[in-house]
């Protein structure tokens, strides 16, 4: 390669930052390495963070099966008809391009905690002084009766963004004049709380503007919901007499599905439904499992710096943490990665590391431009990520404040996919 100017300052300026930002836990190996497995909202921020800011001390290593990351946000917009499927994907070549993040398309397998490496269903083993999962969740077994994975097709989640989405949408637009859509929406704590109940308002969207005697059925095992008020009044104010939802107080959790015969039973009343959205309970990433750092169906972890109670060297971030006060959402998981990244630098190089902090804001939208939104501040004490304080949209706003909450979150989704893919 012939070695012009601008490469050469480039190159000059990261030796010079490798060299001002030693390795104080490389283990005689050379430049520390992170290995970050799970390239969503938590992982890809986490890697990028990290490459970024020591400017190459440190390796970094991404490990994520798929080359094109859907985001589960603002995937409802999709099957209300607001964005496109398009819209939704991001690919990693950034990340490698300015940073040098090395990104792994493969699965990691399994995690010897003990020899500290990952091991990829392709046969690759990756050594690593910090290890960082992010996986997302996985579904628990057996949690809706008559559903398992192998229904998805039939009866799909749509809670991990991509084929599942579009599949969901292309059932909804499918359904016969007048016919039933169901949800059965899961106990808590699960992925995005507000996310089901602005899913039911994008189906309602479709169906008010495609087939307006349609109806939807809501099974929740829950006597309330994030954001509830908001919810029931949008309901009421764009699609009255279409949403009903059935909540534990009704037998909302008594719930049993037969996707052979498309039908859903609901605290022993059985319907005939045209598509149903089974959203069963959740848990973390099977990937945390194997590493041994769940207890129960979560990921125990230190609110300073996301390390796990179990191993000081690994960290989780994002859904598959139990950490306290936040929900899981991407906001939340990018905001635990920064926390997280600053950390781990500073272990491994001796760069300063700052008090953990951290935010989240859920927008949801309930029709076109109705937008509302709920948002917290956190901080780290001993116990967990506690909320400091927070806010919500009120019910009865104006048209005006509804649009620009929904104009605030597309900034927001720019904002984030940028700092995870830029
Ligand atoms: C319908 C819906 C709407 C939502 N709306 C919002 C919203 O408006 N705002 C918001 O903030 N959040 C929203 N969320 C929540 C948000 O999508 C998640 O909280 C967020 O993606 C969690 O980030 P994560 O890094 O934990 O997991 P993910 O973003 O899911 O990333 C996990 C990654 O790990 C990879 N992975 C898993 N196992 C392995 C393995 N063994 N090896 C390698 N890679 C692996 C997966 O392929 C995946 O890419 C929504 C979710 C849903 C379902």
């Amino acid at each position: 390669m012939k070695l012009n100017r601008r490469l050469f300052i480039g190159s000059g300026a990261a030796a010079a930052a490798t060299l001002a930002a030693p390795a104080v836990l490389a283990d005689n190996h050379g430049r520390p390495r992170v290995v970050v497995i799970g390239g969503g909202a938590g992982g890809a921020t986490a890697a990028r963070y990290i490459a970024k800011d020591s400017k190459g001390a440190i390796d970094v290593t991404l490990v994520e099966p798929t080359r094109t990351y859907y985001t589960c946000f603002f995937s409802n917009l999709y099957i209300g008809g607001f964005k496109e499927i398009s819209d939704l994907g991001h690919s990693y070549g950034a990340l490698a391009a300015n940073y040098g993040i090395n990104v792994v398309h493969d699965w990691a397998v399994d995690v010897d905690r003990d020899a500290k490496t990952v091991t990829l269903a392709g046969g690759g083993v990756l050594p690593y002084d910090k290890l960082i999962l992010s996986p997302g969740i996985d579904f628990v077994d057996g949690s809706v009766e008559g559903w398992s994975l192998a229904s998805q097709n039939k009866m799909p989640h749509a809670y991990k963004a991509g084929s599942q989405t579009e599949l969901l949408r292309a059932q909804v637009l499918a359904m016969p004049e007048g016919g039933t859509f169901a949800m059965v929406a899961p106990p808590n704590p699960y992925r995005c709380p507000p996310g089901p109940y602005e899913r039911i308002s994008m189906v309602a969207s479709v169906l008010k503007a495609n087939n307006p005697t349609a109806k939807i059925i809501v099974a929740d095992p829950k006597p309330k919901f994030s954001k509830m008020g908001l919810f029931q009044e949008g309901w009421n104010n764009h699609y009255a007499g279409m949403v009903d939802w059935i909540g534990e107080e009704f037998g909302g959790g008594n719930v049993s599905v037969n996707p052979e015969a498309m039908t859903v039973t609901i605290d022993g009343e059985e319907t005939k439904v045209d598509a149903c959205n089974v959203i069963p309970a959740q848990k973390a990433g099977r990937i945390a499992e194997i590493a041994g750092v769940t207890d129960g169906n979560w990921a125990p972890v230190n609110a300073a710096d996301m390390s796990t109670k179990a191993d000081a060297d690994v960290y989780v971030l994002g859904d598959a943490s139990q950490q306290g006060d936040m929900p899981k959402s991407g906001f939340s998981a990018n905001s635990q990665a920064k926390v997280c990244a600053n950390a781990v630098r500073g272990a491994l190089t001796g760069s300063k590391v700052f008090p953990a902090k951290f935010s989240n804001t859920c927008w949801s939208l309930i029709e076109a431009n109705d937008g509302v939104k709920v948002g917290a501040t956190y901080e780290a004490t001993d116990e967990k990520i506690a909320k400091v304080d927070g806010f919500i949209s009120q019910t009865g706003e104006t048209a005006e404040v509804r649009q620009a909450t929904y104009e605030e979150s597309e900034g927001w989704y720019a904002g984030i996919t940028s700092d995870m893919f830029s």
